[in-house]
């Protein structure tokens, strides 16, 4: 059980109310709001809230939001809303708890404790330009070397620091030092900037500052105030670990904190072939109109992934099945894909579609024939009940059920075959008519008597092809938009790769589509049309205008 955050108490005593609380361990996932989430913050917030859960503890959301530049309210919705859909929350009305966090909150404390560090010795104004900084710093090769402002008097860096935050300096002209050691081999400990000069509104506090805490002294802050136990981050952090620890031991020393502190833990980040995930680079795909937006379904975007079909729990078994390591490693995209299809196998309803249609005419039946055919809603749960449809004498079929001259080993209709109507009867191929251009657009078919599947008689003939079908009357029309990778490179951007260079021109295609009667295409909606794949209504998709997304093929054809 938590505390929901109340006000503004001191740090000690945001401090007193962790360790306090039943929760034995605490984590957080913490994005910067200044962009959309996607596959590789689902790694993440899927291992820190279950994490949490699994050791009947808590994790908070927090935003890091200390950057003011680039962020927005826009992120702050979009993340929560993403949050909640992959099934987490950080709120409990019962238990009264609500963790949400701001590090924009935690302005004030981090003031203050940059006051002590000064106080303490711990800390100075540099009056050097970033550039002359980054060059003092040395390299892996080079050990640093000291800032002539390194040690000047405490008082001095006082005042500078708080002409610093009065907003008398512009940007770049001084910056706070931690003062730790220009020797060590690990540059992270080089004296590393902790506080810089921005002129800028921020998306929560204005232009209430014109300072800002560098991530690597805020976050360690925002950690040890909430009471987190295990703070998670991906392995670059790894050598930030020594900076973390120095922090918080010399803000416990100064009796902000008290034991036990936070720790920190490092995993490998996720990284996925044929995917860029940099937020960089897709907001370009998106400013340049390369994708419809965020939210596109080609996007690896949690939005993007949401529309296209993937379902939290899908998302939940892939992450699941990469597990958690130190060990980097690629992750092929058919290991994503092949979550979804075996999430969506047991529980999607079945139907039928024709994309790519070619007229069937059943010659001996009459015009207006009718005959109800049956399928099963679902062949792993017989209670889910059959669906109905009707057999008319002219259907709409897949053009590639048809050959003029089959390949070896087709099965399906060619001149003089038989091949089985899934779910109705066994017909022979009788001929076809043929347009001006030479393409075939009829196929003409004989129906065999006493063959309805179901039917005692049913498999009197033996047929190797089953094909599906839907009835030109009524079936329904729709747009189907089939997708393909957004990049045919398995690395866009490797290197200095432009990741622009191998995008699939063929990621998007359109096609004009013919449904089984009878299925809802309300938004969301999501079936395996048979032998074809699993497919999702569209956000944009309406009962006149249906629209309909394929998530993922029946099998992996990707070479
Ligand atoms: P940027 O894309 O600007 O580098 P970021 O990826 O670090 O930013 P944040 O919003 O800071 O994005 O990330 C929030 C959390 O998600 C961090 O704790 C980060 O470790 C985690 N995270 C981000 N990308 C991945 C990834 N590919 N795999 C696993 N975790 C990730
Ligand atoms: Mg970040
Ligand atoms: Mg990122």
């Amino acid at each position: 059980q938590g505390k929901r955050w109340a006000g503004t108490p001191g740090p000690a005593a945001i401090h007193e109310q962790a360790p306090k609380d039943t929760a034995r361990i605490r984590t957080r996932f913490p994005p910067e709001p200044n962009g959309y989430l996607h596959i590789g913050h689902a790694k993440s917030i899927i291992l820190n809230f279950s994490l949490a859960k699994d050791y009947g503890g808590l994790c908070h959301l927090r935003f890091d939001d200390t950057n003011p530049e680039k962020e927005d309210q826009e992120y702050v919705d979009t993340i929560k809303d993403s949050v909640k859909w992959l099934g987490f929350d950080w709120e409990n009305k019962e238990k009264d708890y609500c963790n949400l966090y701001f590090a924009s909150d935690y302005f004030d404390y981090m003031y203050e404790f940059a006051q002590a560090l000064i106080k303490n010795g711990d800390a100075y104004v540099d009056e050097q330009s970033p550039e002359e900084i980054a060059q003092m710093r040395g390299n892996f090769k080079e050990l640093g070397k000291d800032s002539p402002w390194r040690n000047r008097p405490i008082e001095e860096s006082l005042q500078r620091f708080q002409e610093m935050r009065e907003g008398k300096h512009p940007n770049g002209s001084m910056a706070l030092r931690a003062k730790i050691n220009m020797q060590s081999p690990n540059i992270n400990l080089r004296d590393p900037i902790i506080y810089r000069i921005r002129h800028a509104t921020h998306h929560r506090t204005g232009d209430a500052w014109p300072i800002y805490p560098m991530y690597t002294y805020a976050h360690p802050i925002e950690d040890a105030l909430e009471g987190i136990t295990h703070s998670i981050c991906t392995l670059e952090f790894e050598d930030q670990r020594p900076f973390y620890d120095w922090l918080l031991d010399k803000l416990r020393e100064l009796g902000f904190f008290k034991d036990p502190l936070p720790k920190q833990y490092e995993f490998a980040r996720l990284k996925m072939k044929h995917i860029v995930t940099s937020k960089r680079k897709l907001l370009k795909l998106v400013q340049d109109g390369f994708v419809s937006g965020w939210d596109d379904p080609r996007m690896p975007t949690i939005v993007g992934l949401r529309r296209r079909g993937y379902t939290p729990s899908a998302l939940r078994l892939f992450i699941d099945r990469l597990g958690v390591s130190k060990a980097d490693s690629v992750i092929d995209y058919s290991v994503l894909e092949q979550a979804l299809r075996d999430d969506l196998d047991p529980v999607a309803n079945r139907a039928v579609a024709v994309l790519d249609p070619i007229k069937l005419v059943i010659t001996n039946l009459p015009e207006d024939y009718e005959e109800a055919c049956f399928a099963p809603i679902n062949p792993h749960n017989p209670d889910a009940g059959k669906r109905e449809f009707p057999l008319t004498r002219e259907l709409w079929i897949e053009r590639d059920d048809f050959r003029e001259d089959p390949p070896k080993k087709y099965f399906r209709l060619f001149p003089g075959n038989t091949v089985r109507l899934k779910y109705a009867y066994v017909v022979r191929c009788t001929g076809f008519v043929k347009n001006e251009q030479g393409e075939v657009t009829e196929v003409h078919v004989e129906y065999i008597p006493d063959t309805k599947s179901g039917t005692p008689g049913s498999d009197s003939v033996k047929v190797k092809g089953n094909i599906t079908w839907v009835s030109t009357k009524y079936a329904i029309p729709a747009t189907v938009n089939l997708y393909d990778r957004l990049f045919t490179d398995e690395f866009p951007d490797s290197g200095d790769k432009d990741f622009l260079a191998s995008l699939n021109p063929n990621s998007l295609q359109v096609v004009n589509a013919w449904l089984e009667p009878g299925i809802d295409v309300m938004p969301g909606n999501q079936w395996q049309f048979e032998r074809l794949g699993y497919f999702i209504a569209d956000k944009d998709s309406t009962p006149e205008q249906p629209i309909i997304n394929r998530s993922v093929t029946l099998r992996d054809s990707w070479v």
